[in-house]
């Protein structure tokens, strides 16, 4: 997976990389896709959810330019894994979810791949997490029909956001700093994530 769908196309970050090396993420899709885990491919985590694609994982990580330090906000925990390889770039990590069913799959799956330093909240993440923020980086998994204010507001100064933004079938994923002269976006790949549903998301499912 590392080699195939990230080196040989355009992930160069060796942390994201070796973080990417390091997460079993058989341990974070259903029992019956195991098989599956490694394929170039988001995959079904039920809820009408899915753990996405391993690039699209290290292309938001990479977006990150995480070092070690930082404190980061995961937003749209399904699985956990990314809230796992992020905890792998990061000092702290904490991932909220709207589903609580699916809230409870990610504390399962993060505490049998020993993540359990990983804090997971329940709620409407489009809100950001008042009690834990400002955060040095947020790391969004699903499509935002714009840039998500909350988020950027929960940012530290030159704190990065990184979030699909377009319509629901389509987006491209931006890469946000937050500046004195207000949010610096840069446009990257063109994506495709499961809707942000919330106060500054999509509305119903
Ligand atoms: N990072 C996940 C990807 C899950 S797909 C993984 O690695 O498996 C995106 C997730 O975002 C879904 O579980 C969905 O329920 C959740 N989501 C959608 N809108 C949300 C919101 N407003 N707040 C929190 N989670 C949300």
């Amino acid at each position: 997976m590392v080699q195939r769908q990230l080196r040989e196309r355009d992930i160069t970050d060796e942390r994201v990389l070796a973080a990417m090396e390091r997460v079993p993420r058989e341990l974070f899709v259903p029992a019956d896709l195991r098989e599956h885990a490694y394929k170039d491919a988001a995959l079904p985590i039920g809820g009408g959810q899915t753990i996405s694609q391993p690039y699209m994982v290290a292309r938001i990580c990479e977006a990150l330019a995480l070092t070690g330090r930082e404190r980061v906000l995961d937003v749209g925990s399904g699985s956990g894994y990314q809230a796992a390889v992020i905890a792998e770039l990061a000092a702290e990590v904490d991932t909220i979810e709207r589903i609580p069913e699916l809230a409870e799959v990610a504390r399962a799956n993060l505490t049998a791949a020993g993540y359990d330093r990983v804090r997971v909240h329940i709620g409407d993440g489009t809100r950001g997490l008042p009690e834990r923020a400002p955060f040095d980086a947020i790391a969004v998994a699903a499509a935002a029909p714009e840039l998500p204010q909350a988020l950027y507001d929960q940012l530290e100064p030159r704190g990065r956001l990184v979030v699909p933004v377009g319509r629901r079938r389509v987006q491209r994923l931006e890469v946000v700093v937050r500046s004195p002269e207000g949010p610096a976006i840069v446009r990257s790949v063109p994506c495709r994530f499961v809707p942000l549903v919330g106060e500054q998301g999509f509305n119903g499912g």
